[in-house]
């Protein structure tokens, strides 16, 4: 049984989403947790909240993937784009709690030119500001495709922010295909290797859900440009490999690939026709 669904819009609400993956085939799914651009997020209907999670009780889900807005950088060189990051993580913690026990995924940030360890001291702290705050949310680093100054290209760069962050339980990491791919990990050729390599710096048992997308790019190429399931440089074969990976059952696959409804549909069909 694999745990398979891609990004949806939160624009109807909670149950809305649970039912809208139902009709593409999904069980599982990944939403942003306000306007990906940032700023003010809706207020949460409590009931709302609690129709999805019965909802996703009845309908046998996997666990979500909740996403932070992409504007959220927590080690910008501009301290009002700090505090507003931390602000938006800190009630993005609390908006959590409303649909408990699911995943938080973020990306780490960019440091602007500021060099990799002031950006993870910046990031480090806003983590220890805010994770007191995720009671049962599990929040992931998402791997990064090290397009400009981004950090977390490398599974030592997310190491390194998780080795010092305090509540480090509460950590888990988003392992993207893509990204991983166009940071320069050989996920056609040995993925076998990529997951040794994850297994040696983070430790596998932090791994704790797959973006699946394939990439418009070369390897290295550090783009982060996503392509539909086998229209990339990855392709089928790799993609297949990866789904079907023994030490990657059970977690949730979240497509993020360019892809209306139909486009969706078709692909967890693909990804269920695939997995054995
Ligand atoms: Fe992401
Ligand atoms: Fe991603
Ligand atoms: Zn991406």
């Amino acid at each position: 049984m694999i745990y398979i669904g891609n990004h949806l819009s939160a624009s109807k609400g909670y149950l809305a989403m649970g039912k809208h993956e139902v009709k593409l085939g999904g069980n599982t799914f990944a939403f942003f947790t306000r306007n990906p651009r940032g700023g003010k997020a809706k207020d949460i209907d409590e009931d709302d909240a609690k129709a999805l999670m019965t909802f996703l009780e009845e309908n046998n889900f996997g666990k979500l993937v909740a996403h932070a807005p992409y504007t959220m950088n927590l080690c910008s060189d501009k301290e009002n784009i700090r505090k507003f990051a931390l602000d938006m993580f800190i009630d993005d913690m609390k908006r959590m709690e409303y649909t408990p026990n699911q995943y938080y995924n973020f990306h780490p940030g960019s440091h602007v030119g500021q060099g990799f360890e002031k950006g993870c001291e910046y990031i480090i702290n806003a983590l220890n500001v805010a994770l007191p705050e995720a009671k049962t949310t599990t929040v992931l680093l998402e791997t990064m495709a090290g397009k400009g100054s981004e950090i977390g290209r490398t599974f030592e760069e997310l190491q390194y922010i998780i080795d010092r962050v305090e509540l480090s339980d509460k950590l888990g990491v988003c392992f993207d295909t893509c990204h991983t791919w166009d940071s320069g990990y050989d996920i056609v050729g040995d993925f076998d290797n990529v997951l040794k390599e994850f297994d040696s710096i983070i430790g596998l048992e932090r791994l704790k859900a797959v973006h699946l997308n394939d990439s418009m790019n070369e390897r290295e190429a550090h783009k982060d440009r996503h392509e539909k399931l086998g229209e990339g440089y990855l392709g089928k074969e790799a993609l297949s490999y990866v789904i079907n990976h023994p030490l990657l059952q059970g977690k949730p696959f979240i497509l993020e690939t360019p892809n209306e409804d139909d486009g969706y549909a078709e692909e967890i069909k693909w990804v269920r026709s695939i997995n054995n």
